[in-house]
C-alpha cells in the first residue's frame, strides 16, 4: 500500500510540525522521516491498523478536520507553524482516548525517526545539535558468528524429537536443556541471527532488525509501548543484563496458584543451573555517571540500594555499555545465543531463522509438529514428538489460538510491569547514553501493599527513550528538552502490576494487546513517581519532570515543589495518552496453574488441552515476577524442559 499525494502532504506537514528544524538543522522531511515512518507502518502485520493510519492521513489535511482541531478554516498543511501546533495539541489533550492515541502514535513515530535516522553521511546533524555522541560503529575485532543456522531454500520437512518455537530466554534455554538430554531438537525463530560483528550501536538499525515490529509495538490504545526482542536469542540479545532470581515471596505466590514446584528444590535447582550457565555475578557494577546521581539521592535519603546481579563476562562497564540494548559488540552479554543455544547447536540442534511458526499440528489430542513459513515464503513442516511454545508472552497465546486451543485463560492475565520515567536535569554533563547498563537499583518501595509496589532502576538513555518518555508541548520547548539530553538522568519506576490485561487475536491470527492500569496499580505508580522525584531532588537535580503528556515539572527550591508536581501529575491523569508507559517485561498470558479453570497450562507447563505441547517462556508466569524476569523465564524453561526430557527419554 502506498500513499497518494494528499496523504504524503499530510504526513510531511505533521512530521514537520513536530520537528521543523531551525538554524541550519534540517526539518523532519529534509531528514527523510515521512518515508521511513511510512515504511515502519508497513511493517505492522495488522492490515486494519495500516488502513487506519492511511485513512487518518486522507482526512488530516481537510478543512473539516483542521477546524475540529481548532485550526480555523484553512487546511492543516497551509497553516502557520503555531496554529499547526495548536491542532496537534488539541489531539494530545482531547477527552477522546482514540484521538489521544492517534496523537501519541504520530508523536512517537515522527520524533523517534527524526532522532534515529542517521542521515546521508551516517552522522545526523540533529545529533550534533543535541550533543549526542551517536553510534559507536562496528567492532573490527569482533569474531565471526559461531552458529550456523540451517539454510532453507525450498519447501522442507524435518523430523525431530522436540520442535521449539521461539529462541528467546525461554526457547533458547529449553533447547539447551533438551539437547543436553540427548534429544534431537529443531528451533524455529521468526527473526534473523545477529551477533557481535553486526552490532554498531545504531538506534535505527538496532530497533529495525532486532525488536518486535521494529520497536513500534504498543497496546491497542497506545497506552503502553511494548518492547520485545525479535531475533535469534529474542530479548536476551538486546536486554540490559539484569539478572534477579525469582524472589521468595513471588515463588510462594506462584506455588499458591497450584504449582507447588515453585517453592520446591526442583525450581531452586533450575534457578541455580541458570545463574551458573549465565555466569550471573555482582562484579561488573561500576556505576555510570547517571547511576552516581541515583546513588547520591538514595544515600542522602537513607533509602535501600544494592548492586544488580548481571549475566556478563568481561563487560567493559564503559563507553560500549550504554549501547547494550542494540547488542553487545564485545560479546560480554551472556545471552542465550552465547550459552544455551550455543550448547544446543554444539549438540546438533538445527536452528532455523526467519521462519515463522503458523500453527502447532495436533493428532489424537497430542502435539505432533509445527507448520511454519520462511520469510522467503517456503513452507517448513516439522514432525515432532513434542512441541515447546516459546514465542514470548504476546505471540505464544496467538500461536496457541491459531492452533485451535480454546482454554479461556489463553491470552488472559497478561502482566507488563509498566514502567514510567521521572527525569532529572543536572548542572553537569552525565552523558546518559554511556556507562554500565544497569549497575544499581532500589527496592525502597517494592512492598507498598501485599507484595506489590515499584522498583527504581535507571538505564542508558539515547534520544529515542527521551523522546518516548517526555511531553511534546510545541517544537521550541521540545528542542530545549532534547538539547538537555547530555545532562538528563532517568529514574525508571517499574511497577509490579497486580491486575492484568489480555492478548486477543484478530481474524488473521495476529495478536492484539489490551491493557488498562487498574486504580490499585495506579496508586503504586503515583507513589513511585513521587519517590523518584524525591530521589532526584535529594541528588541535586535542577529541574525534574515526568512522562506526562502535559508539562508536569518543577525546579527544586526555585520554581514549584514536589507537592505541586504531584498535584499537576494527578490533574493530567494516569491513563492512556496522559502518562507514558513502556513495557520491557511481558508475562503471564498462558499461565501455569493448578486447574484449567484458572490457567492455560498444568504444573508441568503442558497445555491443559493438547498433550505434549508445553509453554516455556514468560507466558507461563502465574503472576508478575516483580523483578526483571529473564532469570525466572529461563528457570521455568529449564524446569519444564527437564520434565519434557524425562517424559520423552
Ligand atoms: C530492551 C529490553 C531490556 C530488557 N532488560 C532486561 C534485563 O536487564 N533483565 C531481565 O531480566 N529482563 C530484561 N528484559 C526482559 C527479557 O529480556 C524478556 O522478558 C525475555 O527475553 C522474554 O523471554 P521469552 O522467552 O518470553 O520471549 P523472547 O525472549 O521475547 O523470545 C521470543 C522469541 O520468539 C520469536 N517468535 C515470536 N513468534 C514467533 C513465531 N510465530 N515463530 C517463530 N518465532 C517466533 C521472537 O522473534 C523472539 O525471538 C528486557 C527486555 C527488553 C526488550
Ligand atoms: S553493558 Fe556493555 S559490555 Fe556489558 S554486556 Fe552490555 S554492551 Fe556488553
Amino acid at each position: 500500500m502506498d500513499l497518494n499525494a494528499k496523504q504524503w502532504r499530510a504526513l510531511e506537514a505533521i512530521c514537520d510540525t513536530f520537528a521543523p528544524g531551525a538554524d541550519g538543522v534540517p526539518s523532519a522531511t529534509e531528514m527523510g522521516v515521512p518515508q521511513v515512518l511510512w515504511e515502519a507502518v508497513a511493517m505492522n502485520p495488522r492490515e486494519a491498523e495500516r488502513k487506519q493510519v492511511a485513512q487518518l492521513l486522507s482526512l488530516w489535511d481537510t478543512r473539516v478536520l483542521t477546524a475540529l482541531g481548532g485550526g480555523g478554516l484553512g487546511r492543516f498543511s497551509e497553516l502557520e507553524p503555531e496554529r499547526r501546533e495548536r491542532v496537534l495539541l488539541s489531539w494530545c489533550d482531547s477527552r477522546l482516548p482514540q484521538r489521544r492515541a492517534a496523537f501519541q502514535a504520530l508523536r512517537k513515530g515522527a520524533l523517534l525517526f527524526y532522532y534515529m535516522v542517521p542521515g546521508a553521511n551516517g552522522r545526523s546533524p540533529v545529533w550534533d545539535q543535541i550533543g549526542y555522541a551517536g553510534p559507536l560503529g562496528k567492532n573490527p575485532e569482533a569474531p565471526p558468528k559461531a552458529l550456523r543456522p540451517l539454510t532453507v531454500d525450498r519447501d522442507t520437512t524435518l523430523e525431530c524429537d522436540v520442535c521449539v518455537v521461539g529462541s528467546g530466554a525461554g526457547g533458547g534455554t529449553a533447547a539447551g536443556v533438551l539437547a543436553a538430554a540427548g534429544l534431537d531438537v529443531v528451533v524455529l525463530e521468526s527473526g534473523d541471527y545477529y551477533d557481535d560483528e553486526d552490532f554498531d550501536g545504531g538506534e535505527l538499525e538496532g530497533y529495525g532488525r532486532m525488536y518486535m515490529y521494529g520497536g513500534g509495538a504498543a497496546t491497542h490504545d497506545q497506552s503502553v509501548g511494548l518492547l520485545a526482542g525479535s531475533c535469534l536469542g529474542g530479548g536476551t540479545t538486546v536486554n540490559y543484563t539484569t539478572s534477579f532470581r525469582t524472589p521468595d515471596d513471588v515463588r510462594e505466590e506462584w506455588a499458591a496458584q497450584g504449582v507447588p514446584a515453585f517453592e520446591s528444590q526442583e525450581y531452586g535447582r533450575s534457578l541455580d543451573a541458570v545463574c551458573e550457565r549465565l555466569g550471573v555475578n555482582q562484579e561488573h557494577n561500576s556505576p555510570s555517571m547517571r547511576e552516581e546521581m541515583l546513588q547520591r539521592g538514595l544515600t542522602a535519603l537513607g533509602w535501600h540500594s544494592d548492586f544488580m546481579p548481571r549475566n556478563v563476562r568481561g563487560c567493559d562497564q564503559g563507553e560500549n555499555c550504554g549501547y547494550c540494548g542494540y547488542g553487545c559488540r564485545l560479546g560480554a552479554k551472556q545471552s542465550v545465543v552465547k550459552t544455551w543455544l550455543a550448547d544446543a547447536h554444539a549438540a546438533g540442534t538445527r536452528i532455523l531463522v526467519k521462519t515463522y511458526a503458523e500453527r502447532v499440528v495436533a493428532e489424537g489430542g497430542s502435539a505432533r509438529g509445527v507448520e511454519a513459513r520462511t520469510a522467503d515464503g517456503h513452507r517448513v513442516s516439522v514432525r515432532a514428538r513434542a512441541v515447546v511454545a516459546a514465542c514470548g508472552a504476546i505471540h505464544t497465546p496467538a500461536l496457541l489460538r491459531r492452533s485451535g486451543l480454546q482454554n479461556a485463560n489463553i491470552g488472559k492475565h497478561l502482566r507488563l510491569h509498566p514502567a514510567t520515567v521521572v527525569w532529572g536535569v543536572y548542572d553537569q554533563d552525565v552523558r546518559p547514553w554511556e556507562g554500565t547498563m544497569q549497575a544499581i537499583y532500589s527496592d525502597q518501595h517494592r512492598f507498598l501493599d501485599d507484595g506489590y509496589g515499584v522498583k527504581y532502576e535507571t538505564a542508558a538513555i539515547h534520544p529515542s527513550l527521551l523522546v518516548v518518555f517526555s511531553p511534546w508541548r510545541g517544537s521550541r520547548e521540545h528542542a530545549r528538552m532534547m538539547e538537555a539530553l547530555p545532562s538528563s538522568v532517568p529514574i525508571g519506576v517499574l511497577l509490579r502490576d497486580r491486575d492484568g490485561g489480555e492478548v486477543r487475536v484478530d481474524r488473521d491470527g495476529n495478536p492484539i494487546v489490551r491493557y488498562r492500569l487498574s486504580d490499585y496499580d495506579v496508586g503504586h505508580v503515583r507513589r513511585g513517581v513521587d519517590g523518584a522525584a524525591e530521589i532526584h531532588e535529594a541528588a541535586g537535580a535542577q529541574r525534574i519532570f515526568s512522562s506526562h503528556s502535559r508539562d508536569v515539572s518543577y525546579a527544586p527550591g526555585r520554581d514549584g515543589s514536589r507537592a505541586r508536581f504531584a498535584a499537576d501529575a494527578d490533574a493530567c491523569g494516569w491513563d492512556a495518552g496522559h502518562c507514558t508507559y513502556g513495557s520491557f517485561h511481558i508475562m503471564g498470558s498462558a499461565r501455569m496453574g493448578g486447574s484449567p479453570e484458572t490457567s492455560a497450562c498444568n504444573p508441568r507447563g503442558e497445555t491443559w488441552e493438547v498433550r505434549d505441547l508445553y509453554v516455556c517462556d514468560a507466558s507461563a508466569f502465574p503472576t508478575a515476577s516483580g523483578v526483571n524476569p529473564m532469570i525466572s523465564i529461563e528457570s521455568i524453561a529449564h524446569m519444564n524442559a527437564s520434565g519434557i526430557a524425562d517424559a520423552l527419554r
